[in-house]
């Protein structure tokens, strides 16, 4: 009796322990910034150096540069935000499981992703593209018919050449720097997906010279914001976004991040207006 009287009362505590660690409950997290001391918790890539990286704990990129300041704009000093890996296939549960409040991680707004979250945005227009050795004189997805051309699952980038190249080898990855690390030991042909990713790996250090963007984008990737479905944060997010073009603090974002990187967004279609809300 005693001893199961204790075990309840640890479970209480290492569960209030728990909870505040993790940022606090759906409705706490919710609550904004008024209250001060509340988490916002945001969903990014960790390994796409120039859009979203994680730096043994510090986060750097395009994506969380863009989340600092739309979290700002909706009550969150930075300390208030908490970053949790997002990779591609894990992005839709994320958001519907709530283990994520917003995810900003080259995050395309499709139909068939909107069936089951809501997006703010877009932020950025991307391109869709391949990365192929220096040397090599593949120039588009057409040229890769029976060879290996690595992605990533869960992407609109492994998708379309599903859909469209049914002729390729796709090999999938959990992320894009493990089909970089593929075509540098000989398994691979080409890595797929978008133009800006691909530009952020090609410039690593240890890649230095070693891989190319093609530069003939398949696709257009609009980068949106994604919400758990209902979120009533769209407008607000969009209102910041609109914000972040119009004071420079996005041209300054992408010039930062894309510096060293041998990529130009393409100027038709940056920077977007973002579209109106659900409603
Ligand atoms: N933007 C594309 C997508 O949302 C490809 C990049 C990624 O996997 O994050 O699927």
């Amino acid at each position: 009796m005693h001893k199961t009287r204790y075990a309840a009362a640890a479970m209480a505590a290492v569960a209030a322990l728990t909870l505040s660690a993790c940022g606090g409950s759906d409705d706490s997290s919710a609550e904004g910034g008024e209250g001060g001391g509340e988490m916002i918790r945001v969903g990014i890539k960790f390994d796409q150096p120039g859009l979203g990286y994680d730096e043994g704990g510090s986060y750097s990129g395009f994506d969380v540069d863009v989340a600092k300041y739309v979290a700002n704009e909706l009550g969150y000093a930075e300390n208030q935000i908490e970053f949790v890996e997002a990779p591609s296939a894990n992005r839709e549960n994320l958001l519907s499981n709530n283990q994520v409040d917003m995810i900003f991680a080259t995050y395309s707004i499709t139909d068939t992703r909107k069936e089951t979250v809501d997006f703010a945005g877009p932020y950025f227009v991307a391109g869709q593209d391949l990365l192929v050795s220096a040397d090599s004189d593949i120039t588009g997805p057409e040229d890769l018919d029976g060879r290996n051309l690595c992605s990533v699952t869960g992407s609109t980038s492994a998708q379309k050449i599903k859909d469209q190249y049914p002729g390729v080898e796709l090999v999938e990855q959990p992320g894009y720097a493990e089909c970089v690390t593929a075509m540098g030991g000989g398994q691979i042909d080409a890595v797929t997906t978008d133009d800006i990713i691909l530009a952020g790996l090609a410039a690593q250090p240890v890649n230095a010279g070693k891989y190319k963007v093609v530069g003939n984008t398949f696709s257009e990737e609009n980068y949106g914001v994604g919400l758990p479905k209902g979120s009533d944060r769209c407008e607000d997010i969009n209102a910041a976004i609109t914000k972040m073009i119009d004071d420079g603090a996005w041209e300054e974002a992408i010039a930062r991040n894309t510096e060293g990187a041998d990529y130009t967004p393409n100027a038709d279609l940056n920077p977007p207006t973002p579209a109106p809300c659900a409603s």
